[in-house]
């Protein structure tokens, strides 16, 4: 018996099982997959854009937030409140320096990154290493890897040149393609990489190639493939060969910047005495009444195994994730078969509009203690907190909001089923 099951082991069933076992609760995460930080930036976007049509990153996000709050109160942030949310950013900030990842920033000032096209987007934590600013350099080399073909410099670097331009700012901004020596037999991608320069020979071709085109102003933006778990020893050593400053950018999947910090917060949570059931679909649930007092897993064989906890998580992720399915009669959350409701009509809005796709804002309906709340607002189940990308009332796309709403609802929902509130 568990006090704590968290279903789902993206960024909101992690923080849900890291505020459980902060309460010293036995925990256990189980889900099907490794969840979408292995796809996603690795940053932390708490709130982009607001209103979602004004396309000019956030400045003053407190006051967008209490606008956001009133416009909108199924919102998650509005559900939770302000207090939780400097609360989770706190823990998360503490726990990802216990474990070995520092990030810096915070949710209420937005920094402005490259992305690997070469756009400036908001985001508001940033690993440690890539916390720099930006404007104080004027001299950027944007390099890419001739075995990867999933980054172009030099379109990186027109875009960044022209985006500085527009706010101002000349800078020198130049663009190179560097050759690693690796087999090009197959396209590489940045897991590859980053693989590939955790060797000391290959980083060293790196520097080599490197020497010629910087000096100490220069900051070098490359996509994310400076090592998966030995990062630390990749960076210093390119720094300290080269003395100039590096700033990776997230790439396309697989994310090495994602990578690095699922597996961090995991090794963590494994040495707080989390367990993990990794690989295993959770199939359905034990109900009496509204408290939930089983969950069925199916296992390798095909057996089906039934797991009990005091309280119980669902972040098992949205349509992406595969924590709701649309089916022809309508959405429907799996476990628990929880009926979803369709905000706005269907349509074939892209996802990335300013209006956006009504199925990104789809999901579980749930009050202020994350608890699934049927049509009159009256809770379904009473021990079960939902967090993360199933929850409705927000569009992760449009607000550039994923991560941050996944943080705050995981934290809040791991909080409460650890005090087994109720
Ligand atoms: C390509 C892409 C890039 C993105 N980039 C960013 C970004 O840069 N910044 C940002 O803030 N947000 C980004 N987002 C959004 C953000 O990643 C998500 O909103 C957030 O990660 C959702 O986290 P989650 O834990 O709720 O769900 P997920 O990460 O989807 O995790 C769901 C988990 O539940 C498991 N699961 C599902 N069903 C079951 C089941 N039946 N039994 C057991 N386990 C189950 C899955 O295997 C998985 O482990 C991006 C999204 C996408 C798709």
């Amino acid at each position: 018996m568990y006090d704590v099951i968290v279903m789902g082991a993206g960024l909101a069933g992690l923080m849900a099982a890291a505020a459980a076992a902060e309460l010293n609760k036995k925990v256990l995460v189980v889900a099907k997959g490794r969840g979408n930080l292995y796809s996603a930036s690795g940053y932390i976007d708490f709130l982009g854009y607001y209103p979602t049509d004004c396309r000019q990153p956030l400045e003053n996000v407190v006051e967008a937030l209490e606008d956001m709050v009133n416009d909108n109160p199924q919102h998650p942030y509005a559900l939770l409140g302000k207090e939780k949310v400097d609360q989770a950013f706190d823990f998360f900030l503490k726990i990802m320096n216990r474990a070995g990842y520092s990030y810096s920033g915070s949710w209420k000032k937005n920094r402005i990154y490259p992305t690997a096209a070469g756009a400036l987007a908001p985001t508001s934590l940033v690993p440690q290493r890539s916390c720099l600013d930006l404007a104080s350099y004027q001299e950027i080399l944007v390099v890419g890897f001739r075995e990867m073909l999933d980054f172009y410099p030099f379109y990186a670097a027109d875009n960044l040149r022209e985006q500085f331009y527009q706010q101002g700012e000349k800078k020198l901004i130049r663009a190179a393609w560097l050759d690693l020596g690796l087999s090009k037999e197959r396209e590489l991608n940045s897991y590859d990489l980053a693989v590939a320069l955790e060797d000391e020979a290959v980083r060293f071709r790196l520097a080599e190639q490197l020497r010629v085109k910087v000096s100490e102003n220069t900051l070098v933006i490359l996509p994310a493939v400076l090592g998966i778990r030995k990062w630390a020893r990749v960076q210093g050593d390119l720094e300290r060969m080269l003395a100039c400053t590096f700033l990776e950018i997230p790439t396309l999947p697989p994310s090495v910047t994602g990578m690095r910090l699922a597996e961090s917060l995991m090794e963590y949570l494994e040495q707080r005495g989390v367990e993990f059931q990794l690989g295993y679909p959770v199939t359905g649930a034990l109900q009496e009444g509204k408290k939930c007092t089983g969950i069925k897993i199916e296992t390798a064989s095909g057996r089906v195994q039934v797991k009990r906890a005091q309280s119980y998580v669902l972040a098992t992720g949205g349509i992406l994730g595969g924590g709701l399915k649309v089916k022809p009669g309508g959405i429907t959350e799996e476990i628990f078969q929880i009926k979803i409701e369709m905000l706005q009509e269907m349509s074939n809005q892209d996802f990335f509009a300013p209006q956006g796709q009504p199925l990104s804002r789809t999901g579980i309906r749930v009050n202020g203690l994350l608890q699934p709340v049927g049509a009159q607002g009256e809770p379904l189940l009473t021990n079960v907190f939902a967090a993360g990308k199933n929850l409705t009332g927000y569009d992760p796309f449009v607000e550039k909001s994923g991560n941050g709403v996944a943080l705050v609802s995981g934290c809040a929902a791991g909080w409460l089923a650890g005090k087994g509130a109720l």
